[in-house]
């Protein structure tokens, strides 16, 4: 059985390793290899070695690091294939799909080669007499990242490119279910030449978690994950004085006015809700339909849901892999039969799909759900899983009301040909990343990622220039050089311009 090992000070290290995870094929339901679990010791370890590796890379001149990201770039660009192959062989997703995924993430690669511009200070000439002001920002440290199982490449890089850009040291805990393709990350990053230490991976579950949370050589810790895992590392990285920025979960509507066009619609709506089985934070998993279209709407999506081919990754014509484990096909079915039992009518059911040749893998087929109402289940959860649900409303006001009265605030959509409402949508919403005829509204590396309310703890979004600035902190100088003869004498006042 192959052992996935930790990667610390540029090597790999099975550490003080005696627990281990397993590590299924999704579309297979066996177990391919096995993960180690990182215990306080190896997370100590890492922290130690970054600890270290940070005291020469924050003094790195601007050009040694963007040479290294740039070389970076390079090799993520040149084995893309491969880390499609990894991603796919272990979360599930489809090869297409996992393609994107590493685009997206090659893409905060690319801003952050261009972080030089950002970290420019400002300067303020003669603020008083013989005194200039300048500020500029320095690195924090050692950092970490936690991050989630669906984009096992992208999430972790929407972190670790922009923090090593501005000079910090970084320690990865990935999901411990498939955590292959960070150990690969690691190794290209010691390809392009970043020192040992500077990026360093430990695996494993909530020991690795919570000594990171607790360690004292850690200044800011990045989390993307389910609300409830995200509301504690919240509290208790910040109860430890560490800077925190904490992404949860979602629950994204698309808001369908009757004037949008409808094959549109439904094309986006069959892509955004079952692409990566609907494992994807910024999935269409609620539709709400406005005005008389509901039927014509529920009829189209579920025409296409039905069309939708699911089986393995390997397979050329699949278009929807398998769920992550078995636990949340189980978790994903029980929310199915729970809205049916609330009184949902079920339009396309995935419970019952078999995959020829792939009958133990972890599938659900992609499942529409009308008439459900917003206090069932299997609306308020974040189901992640390929499951649209299908509300009603009478006016684009009564849809914003109820997509506000949600706890997340993560993605939104809204889809009609007037102008007029989708301002109003836009204006009217409180979520953080809203789409206008487009389902997945994930913003370019040079603006901000994250939600709104339940869907975020903390106050900076990722990558773009709130990223810079989470992983930097200011300083501010005030300078003078005075010439001998200039000397005035000791004043007491608190000092004002003159
Ligand atoms: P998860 O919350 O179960 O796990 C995330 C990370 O936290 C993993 O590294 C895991 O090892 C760790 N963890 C899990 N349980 C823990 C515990 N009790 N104590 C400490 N650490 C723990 O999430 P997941 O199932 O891996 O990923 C899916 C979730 O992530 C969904 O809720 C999805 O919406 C969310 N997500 C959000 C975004 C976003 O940008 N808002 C992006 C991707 C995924």
């Amino acid at each position: 059985m192959r052992t996935i090992e930790h990667w610390i000070n540029g090597r790999n290290t099975a550490g003080t390793a005696t627990r281990h995870a397993p590590v299924w094929d999704p579309a297979t339901g066996r177990q391919q290899a096995q993960v180690v679990l990182g215990e306080v010791a190896d997370v100590d370890a890492a922290v130690r070695a970054a600890t270290a590796a940070y005291a020469e890379w924050s003094q790195a001149s601007l050009s040694a690091r963007t040479k290294v990201l740039f070389a970076f770039r390079e090799l993520v660009n040149a084995r893309t294939d491969e880390l499609c192959e990894l991603v796919s062989a272990e979360h599930g997703k489809v090869l297409s799909d996992a393609r994107g995924e590493v685009q997206r993430g090659l893409e905060v690669v690319e801003f952050a080669c261009g972080l030089p511009s950002f970290l420019k200070g400002d300067y303020s000439d003669q603020v008083s007499g013989g005194i200039d002001v300048y500020s500029y920002r320095e690195p924090l440290g050692v950092v970490a990242g936690i991050t989630p199982f669906n984009f096992p490449i992208m999430v972790p890089m929407w972190m670790h490119p922009v923090a090593i850009a501005c000079g910090n040291a970084f320690v990865l805990k990935p999901s411990e279910r498939d955590p292959s393709v960070s150990t690969r990350v690691a190794e290209l990053w010691a390809e392009a030449g970043l020192p040992d230490g500077v990026f360093n991976v430990v695996h494993g579950d909530k020991v690795a978690v919570d000594a990171i949370l607790d360690h004292p050589g850690i200044a800011a810790v990045s989390f993307v994950g389910s609300t409830p895992i995200a509301r504690y590392i919240h509290q208790r990285a910040g109860a430890a004085g560490k800077r925190v920025q904490a992404l949860g979960g979602a629950k994204n509507h698309a808001i369908v006015l009757p004037d949008a066009d409808l094959d549109y619609v439904s094309d986006h709506l069959v892509a955004s809700a079952f692409g990566s089985a609907g494992e994807r934070c910024m999935a269409i998993s609620a539709t709400v339909a406005v005005g008389d279209g509901a039927d014509r709407l529920v009829e189209a999506v579920s025409e296409k849901a039905r069309k939708v081919r699911v089986g393995p990754a390997r397979d050329a014509g699949s278009e929807m892999g398998p769920v992550i484990t078995a636990a949340a096909r189980d978790r994903i079915v029980g929310y199915i039969d729970s809205g049916e039992r609330a009184g949902a009518r079920l339009a396309v059911d995935g419970r019952d799909l078999r995959v020829a040749g792939a009958e133990e893998g972890f599938f659900v087929g992609p499942t529409v759900l009308d008439a459900v109402t917003p206090e069932m289940d299997v609306y308020r959860d974040e189901v992640f899983g390929p499951v649209l649900v299908v509300l009603r409303a009478d006016t684009v006001d009564e849809a914003i009301a109820l997509v506000n009265a949600n706890p997340y605030g993560n993605g939104t959509a809204v889809f009609t040909s007037s102008g007029e409402a989708a301002r109003r949508f836009v204006r009217g919403v409180q979520v953080g990343m809203v789409g206008v005829n487009v389902p997945i509204p994930v913003p370019m590396a040079y603006y901000s990622f994250g939600g709104w309310k339940d869907s975020l703890f903390g106050d900076k979004h990722m990558h773009g220039p709130e990223g810079v600035s989470f992983y930097t902190r200011a300083k501010v100088v005030t300078a003078r050089w005075p010439r001998v003869e200039q000397a005035t004498g000791a004043s007491y006042h608190f000092p004002t311009a003159t």
